[in-house]
């Protein structure tokens, strides 16, 4: 254990780090979270492979037809909202380039507040950022309509000008595909560092897959199945969409709009709505009560989207059910894999005293990441925590402050506990 001067937060410092001479890395996932961050580091020079047990980009959580690029912000001066923020900046200039080359729309993202509680901190979040209105600003009911396409109902509603929705699955192959990254197709059962050799090797149920100096788990609830990152505190939660066929009056809509759940203006006659959430599913089968479920949300949302919707009959309803992988702080996790046996021993003193100070640095096991916990807001997070992840791989100084990055750090939930004496 290497020590320093006391900071307040010595365990997110690596006392250990073993120098990159190779620059070969392996992502394990080829989602928004792992293609993201192969893209980021191909870009700054590595040798990058990506494996997924699909032959192709983007077949799970990633492999809706369309996603949102989500906002989440609020009047207080929260770590989420706060690392929403830089995320969907960041977000909205980094899908520029797949925007205007056509995929997917940057029509506008248009919130409209669910209830009363909402109503007020609308008008709060509102005030909070009334120096940034290129990223979002209050519309008032009269020019709701006007703006949306749509006889909204709402007193008024946020609208981000600069968000919009994507294709993920197209993303994710473009993004391996314009920055020529190798797909391998494996099932990766554990990885294994080899010390002489000073490499990870990836093996699947019958043999070694890859060796690779750098290894970054990006495989979302899956990180659970290798012993490094199976203490991660991730969540399963499965979740459907609904496509439904446009009306006349509702092929007008010009934008995305957010509520109870979200719908997306019309492409091909079809609108795409969701989506759902549940804890103890694990099908991803279609069920005609989810369906209704997003149909009985967008009117929720609101009267006037419901009307122009009609009512569309069963039969016309398709969709896509997968699951989203979530962190109890509602933040993703990215940064360096912790050593925890290590750090278990070297905070112990945390599980008598939270204030404790410390001197030991973090233990890290060597040149191993996770980018994953993205939520319902992966299109949101992963460019942001792609970029933080390559910054760091490539020593760089990273675009976010040392506080939001440490809001996303894998080490925050192995310290949290320490200091509640939990484990
Ligand atoms: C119904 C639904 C609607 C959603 N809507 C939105 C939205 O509008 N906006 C938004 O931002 N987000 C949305 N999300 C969330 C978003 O889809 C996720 O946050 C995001 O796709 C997560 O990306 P990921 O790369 O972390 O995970 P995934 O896309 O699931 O990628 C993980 C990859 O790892 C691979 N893998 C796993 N284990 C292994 C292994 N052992 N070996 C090899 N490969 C492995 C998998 O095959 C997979 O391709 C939605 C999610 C759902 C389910």
């Amino acid at each position: 254990m290497s020590k320093q001067q006391p900071t307040a937060t010595p365990w997110f410092e690596t006392a250990n780090p073993i120098p990159r001479s190779r620059k070969t890395v392996t992502v394990i996932g080829a989602g928004i979270s792992g293609c993201t961050v192969a893209a980021a580091l191909k870009k700054r020079g590595f040798d990058v492979t990506v494996v997924d047990r699909h032959n192709h980009a983007g077949a799970e959580a990633s492999g809706n037809p369309e996603g949102i690029v989500y906002p989440k912000l609020s009047p207080r001066d929260d770590l989420l909202p706060r690392v929403n923020l830089a995320a969907i900046q960041f977000a909205s200039d980094y899908y520029q380039p797949f925007w205007d080359s056509g995929l997917g729309r940057q029509c506008g993202v248009l919130v409209v507040p669910e209830n009363d509680k909402a109503r007020s901190d609308f008008k709060l979040i509102s005030q909070r950022y009334a120096d940034q209105t290129e990223m979002v600003e209050t519309i008032a009911h009269d020019h709701l309509e006007e703006l949306s396409g749509v006889p909204l109902q709402a007193e008024s509603a946020l609208y981000f000008p600069k968000l919009g929705w994507l294709p993920p699955q197209l993303v994710c192959e473009q993004l391996l595909k314009l920055n020529d990254i190798p797909l391998i197709q494996a099932d990766i059962q554990g990885l294994e560092y080899a010390q002489d050799q000073a490499n990870w090797q990836l093996r699947d149920a019958k043999q070694l897959v890859i060796e690779t100096e750098t290894v970054i788990i990006a495989s979302a609830f899956d990180c659970k199945q290798f012993s490094q990152t199976a203490y991660l505190p991730l969540r399963k939660i499965r979740g459907q969409i609904t496509q439904l066929p446009c009306t006349v009056e509702s092929s007008k809509m010009k934008m995305v709009i957010c509520g109870e759940c979200y719908i997306t203006p019309a492409e091909n006659s079809l609108h795409g709505c969701g989506a759902t959430y549940n804890k103890d599913l694990f099908t991803t089968e279609l069920r005609d009560i989810d369906h209704q479920t997003n149909l009985a949300q967008i009117a929720a949302t609101d009267a006037g989207l419901a009307a122009v919707l009609g009512q569309p009959s069963n039969e016309s309803l398709t969709g896509r059910a997968n699951f989203r992988c979530t962190t109890s702080d509602y933040l993703p996790i990215a940064g360096p894999v912790p050593n925890r046996a290590a750090m278990l021993e070297d905070y112990a003193a945390l599980r008598r005293d939270a204030k404790m100070p410390m001197t030991s640095l973090g233990a890290y096991l060597p040149n191993l990441y996770v980018n994953c916990g993205m939520g319902s807001r992966g299109l949101s997070y992963a460019p942001l925590t792609a970029e933080l992840l390559a910054a760091e791989i490539a020593s760089e100084t990273p675009v976010l402050s040392k506080e939001l990055c440490q809001a996303m750090h894998p080490a925050r939930f192995l310290i949290r506990d320490l200091k509640r004496n939990r484990i």
